[in-house]
């Protein structure tokens, strides 16, 4: 009995290790950026005339947007079944495109929502739900936030009181610090599932930040998360920490939008970048870029963009390419926007956005 149990213990480990083995190797080798799903995630705050310009987007604007959608044969799809499709190899419909609002603010009833609902189209609302229940003039409530989800919108985590959850206070160590952070994602997602009925089990980090213990700590906890970092999400993309297309404030412009929409991720190890928070030692940072594919992309033209800096500097080293830009970045959030042009005939680009936050 116990040989015949040894020999099953073994054949487990034997089997693992292959199974671990050929979906690695198939990961490396059957990556057609070409033919693999694209996501594109819109990012939107406020829909209003009267709010902070740098989050919001004016009514009109919206409606432009989502004509524009519509016109140019843009499938809207609901996040969370659409990421879940991604990660189990099954197909989403071409040009798919999933529409995100952060922070839950009140004046979505006004035009957003009801717009979205004319179309049939579905979106993700992130809430704090410290803030909407202390300041009910702002935000949407948990009633009005389970009535549109019973409309299709998905109610999803932006931690319980929208903190800035990289940078420590000083009042309190790292400990201290992580299981408050902890603390607030599952508080969250605690009061979804009971205010809702249930969670799609997303995170939008507050402000975008993000560093690898929360990154490693949500992988285990079974959570996707999304940064604001731009770029476009595809089966081998980072699912702790997700790209989006900020598109209110200066964003909203539909000429560039229209560049991003029909981006494809680019198509690199996003598990070797490297954590955004940066200490100023390492200023300005660099990141390798590990190729997945090699011969059906021109790793040479690959252009990358500095927050209010000149282009960065690019090395080809083949199998990867070293990104640095060529000054000190400031203190803060910044990012490196990279393009690199595809060489289908399209004219369009892959894209990839490394966020850095330096102390
Ligand atoms: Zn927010």
């Amino acid at each position: 009995m116990k040989l015949w149990k040894t020999y099953l213990s073994i054949c487990a480990v034997f089997i693992l290790f292959n199974f671990t083995r050929i979906s690695f190797a198939q990961e490396k080798t059957n990556i057609a950026p070409e033919q693999a799903n694209h996501l594109v995630v819109l990012q939107y705050h406020h829909v209003a005339d009267d709010t902070p310009g740098i989050t919001s987007i004016r009514p009109n604007e919206f409606i432009e947007h989502l004509n524009y959608l519509a016109d140019n044969q843009f499938n809207i799809v609901d996040l969370p079944s659409a990421l879940n499709k991604i990660q189990n190899g099954q197909p989403l419909p071409k040009n798919a495109v999933a529409i995100t609002f952060d922070d839950g603010y009140l004046n979505l009833i006004d035009v957003a929502l009801p717009e979205l609902e004319k179309r049939n189209w579905p979106a993700t609302i992130f809430v704090n739900p410290g803030l909407l229940e202390k300041h009910k003039s702002h935000y949407l409530s948990w009633q009005q936030l389970k009535h549109w989800h019973n409309k299709g919108m998905a109610i999803a985590n932006h931690g319980w009181q929208h903190d800035y959850w990289v940078r420590q206070p000083k009042d309190m160590d790292m400990k201290q610090w992580q299981a408050h952070v902890k603390d607030s994602i599952l508080s969250t997602e605690k009061a979804i599932e009971q205010q809702i009925g249930g969670s799609p089990k997303m995170v939008a980090f507050p402000y975008g930040e993000y560093d690898s213990w929360l990154t490693t700590w949500l992988t285990e906890q079974n959570l996707i998360a999304f940064g604001q970092q731009s770029g476009v999400i595809a089966s081998y993309s980072d699912f702790t920490a997700l790209p989006r297309f900020p598109a209110s404030g200066q964003y909203a412009n539909l000429q560039t939008l229209a560049v991003k929409l029909k981006s494809k991720a680019l198509p690199v190890d996003y598990k070797t970048l490297p954590s955004p928070l940066k200490a100023n030692t390492q200023n300005p940072p660099q990141v390798n870029l590990n190729w997945l594919t090699k011969g059906k992309i021109n790793a040479g033209q690959l252009n990358c963009f500095v927050t209010s800096q000149p282009k960065a500097k690019v090395t080809d080293k083949a199998d990867y390419a070293i990104v640095v830009a060529t000054e000190k970045l400031n203190t803060g959030r910044s990012r490196y926007n990279c393009t690199l042009p595809r060489n289908d005939g399209s004219g369009d680009y892959f894209w990839f956005s490394q966020p850095w936050l330096v102390e």
